[in-house]
């Protein structure tokens, strides 16, 4: 059990999780019961508010919406740190990409403008346009 569970205390008799009858359960409006009080309130309704309520049951293994409430800090700000970083590199790469076709295109137009006018021999332009491809790939 995630050691944050050791924390669980039930809202009405504060009994701890290690001490109070189990499955203690999370409501929808945010409050822990045990058992005990639970049963104490017609179902559904929330032993500590009395508002109707769903419950979920702590217990292993939890269900995955109720994990993140459960799990410490320092893991989930690492995990939103990895996300982050993924996404960056995803928006990086896609960049990349699109401004590496759009200078291609440029060069191409830039060739057939000059084909298209007779300005320079075919060689020269070969020599030109493997030139700039070097330059695409040595700016990133
Ligand atoms: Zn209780
Ligand atoms: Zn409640």
């Amino acid at each position: 059990m995630a050691s944050e569970m050791n924390w669980i205390t039930c809202n009405k008799c504060f009994a701890p999780l290690y001490r109070g009858k189990r499955p203690y359960v999370i409501t929808q409006c945010g409050h822990i019961s045990c058992q005990n009080c639970l049963q104490q309130v017609e179902q559904p309704q929330c032993p500590q508010c009395q508002r109707g309520t769903m419950s979920l049951a702590l217990e292993e293994p939890l269900k995955p919406r109720l994990i993140p409430y459960f799990q410490p800090l320092g893991e989930i700000l690492e995990m939103q740190s990895k996300v982050n970083m993924f996404w960056s590199n995803q928006m990086k790469i896609l960049m990349h990409h699109f401004t590496e076709l759009v200078q291609k295109i440029l060069i191409a137009w830039f060739l057939v403008v000059l084909i298209s006018y007779n300005l320079v021999p075919i060689s020269l332009l070969l020599y030109l346009y493997i030139l700039l491809n070097f330059c695409i790939d040595d700016m990133f």
